[in-house]
């Protein structure tokens, strides 16, 4: 009879490299918000024109200038004079989100990148993406290596913000995930096409989904200037972002209720049973205060979280546009025709 025998083990290379479905050409479009960059932007544009073109066969960077009141509109004169470099001119500073939400307007590439003007983001990691893009990914997105750059009380206070904003949310937002991305056609459409006004973009872009992969990198210092967001900017965008994408803050207030009623009544019980069966006389004007108090605070603070929604809510329906466009010059790629 016939032994048989157990088939040969091949140890066949485990990784294949698929063939990279994202070969044909590509238009990139690159957008910069700036608020006041000029000096940064002298030093950016040049490096981003050597990246982009290596990167692309056509290619624009699409400059959103947010309400600048220094010499930005005289750097750009000379960039917009060339091919490549478009400004797109806010008529105030309309904040980052806006600015963003400009630019990927403005855009008409195949695949946009988005980063910061500030040379924070390193240029050179835009080939990675590009790599990542290329194998598939819709969204590449990087995430700080470390945060220790950053004082103490600002990482505490972003620990605690993604805590907050992550609890018992569907669609969780990658912590250290920033607004430098490479985003193909698909994701940039499915981002214009929400209607809110209040743009959160961090919260927008884990709630449109697609294939998202990270790639980590070391933030740079800021090559000129200072940051735009102190602790009261980011307070307030910490609401933004909380009001947009948690609604447990509304819903606590009930539990919270049921809870304090419930703890009300059994104490009454409680003092009324000893009052009748061991006559213990009932007093207590400090206790009757503190807890008026204590409830009067309560209370206080879950009409202001409601006050924070029904504001929100007042700002989506009047329907403003979310900036207003001034001025724009300079020529990039061509106006899109078809879809992607
Ligand atoms: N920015 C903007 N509008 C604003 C605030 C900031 O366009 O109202 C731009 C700014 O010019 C920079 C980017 O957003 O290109 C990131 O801002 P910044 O470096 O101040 O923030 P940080 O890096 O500290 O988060
Ligand atoms: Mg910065």
């Amino acid at each position: 009879s016939a032994v048989l025998e157990a088939p040969p083990v091949t140890l066949a290379p485990a990784i294949v490299t698929p063939p990279l479905p994202r070969q044909r050409p590509v238009s990139l479009s690159c957008v910069l918000p700036c608020w006041n960059e000029a000096r940064n932007l002298r030093l950016l544009l040049p490096l981003l024109a050597r990246v982009l073109a290596s990167l692309a066969d056509e290619w624009e960077v699409v400059v959103v200038d947010d309400g600048s009141t220094d010499d930005t509109t005289a750097v750009l004169g000379e960039w917009t004079e060339m091919p490549h470099v478009r400004l797109v001119q806010l008529s105030r500073n309309f904040g980052k989100e806006a600015a963003l939400s400009a630019g990927l307007e403005a855009a008409r590439g195949d695949v946009v990148v988005l980063m910061d003007a500030d040379l924070q983001h390193p240029p050179g990691l835009i080939a990675t993406m590009m790599a990542h893009w290329r194998a598939g990914a819709d969204v590449v997105y990087a995430v700080r290596a470390s945060r220790d750059d950053e004082a103490w009380a600002k990482r505490a206070g972003t620990r605690l913000f993604y805590a907050l904003i992550n609890r018992f949310e569907r669609v969780p937002i990658p912590e250290d995930a920033g607004d430098f991305r490479v985003l193909d056609r698909r994701a940039v459409d499915a981002l214009l096409s929400l209607p809110e006004r209040n743009r959160f973009m961090k919260g927008l872009y884990a709630w449109i989904g697609f294939d998202a992969v990270a790639v980590p990198y070391q933030p740079q210092p800021r090559a000129h200037g200072r940051s735009h967001f102190g602790a009261g900017r980011l307070l307030r965008l910490s609401i933004d972002g909380l009001t947009a994408f948690a609604n447990w803050p509304l819903r606590i207030a009930g539990s919270v209720g049921v809870f304090c009623a419930l703890a009300g009544f059994m104490y009454g019980a409680y003092l009324t049973a000893s009052y009748l069966l061991y006559g213990h006389p009932i007093s207590g004007w400090t206790t009757i205060v503190v807890t008026l108090l204590f409830f009067f605070g309560l209370q206080m603070i879950f009409l202001g979280i409601l006050g924070e929604y029904v504001a929100r809510i007042f700002d989506e329906v009047k329907h403003r546009p979310l900036f207003v466009v001034k001025r724009e010059a300079g020529s990039g790629l061509p106006p899109r025709t078809k879809p992607c």
